[in-house]
């Protein structure tokens, strides 16, 4: 049995090759640079968001696993928006990190659409199980990380109920810092 295997038998996920489970994750999916500095929460309040948050810590475990086995460096860099903090990033509200059903993760290495396009192309080869897989809806290769959202598990949004989208980002998008 190797590492991989074990952290994923202990529920964990790789943060930089330590294990990250349960409260760290959730920690790491509702952290919010800009929240912190304006002293306001980012917790999910409405009970449709709170219940979908719990399904994408239940999901980005092993998705930060499949991730982290094919690059040891990867980490979450982006979770959950709250209204409020969706509000002060100007963030979309159609977003799925403000349904809290989406989550960045990063390498570590600034802009780099190249590196972030070949690991998805490594990714679509070995696909992500369980209901993390089943459920996942759509992986973009982003200019500086990869972004992961999943179906609605309530069933009142949008779903792709076919197979995972692989879309290649074209244009460079601005971000509003999170
Ligand atoms: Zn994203």
């Amino acid at each position: 049995m190797n590492r991989l295997y074990l952290w994923l038998a202990a529920g964990g996920a790789a943060l930089g090759g330590l294990v990250l489970a349960g409260n760290e994750l959730r920690k790491r999916l509702l952290h919010s640079n800009s929240a912190k500095k304006h002293g306001i929460s980012n917790e999910p309040v409405e009970p449709d968001d709170v219940a979908r948050f719990n399904s994408l810590l239940a999901w980005a475990g092993p998705t930060l696993s499949w991730v982290a086995s094919l690059d040891s460096r990867a980490y979450v860099s982006s979770g959950f928006r709250n209204e409020a903090v969706n509000t002060l990033v100007g963030g979309s509200s159609s977003s799925r990190h403000r349904r809290g059903l989406g989550m960045d993760i990063s390498i570590g290495v600034g802009h780099n659409p190249g590196a972030y396009q070949a690991l998805a192309n490594e990714m679509r080869q070995s696909p992500l199980g369980g209901e993390a897989g089943r459920m996942l809806r759509t992986v973009i290769a982003e200019h500086d990380h990869l972004h992961f959202d999943w179906n609605d598990p309530l069933g009142k949004l949008e779903s792709v109920p076919r197979e995972t989208r692989w879309l290649k980002e074209t244009q460079p998008k601005k971000y509003a810092s999170l």
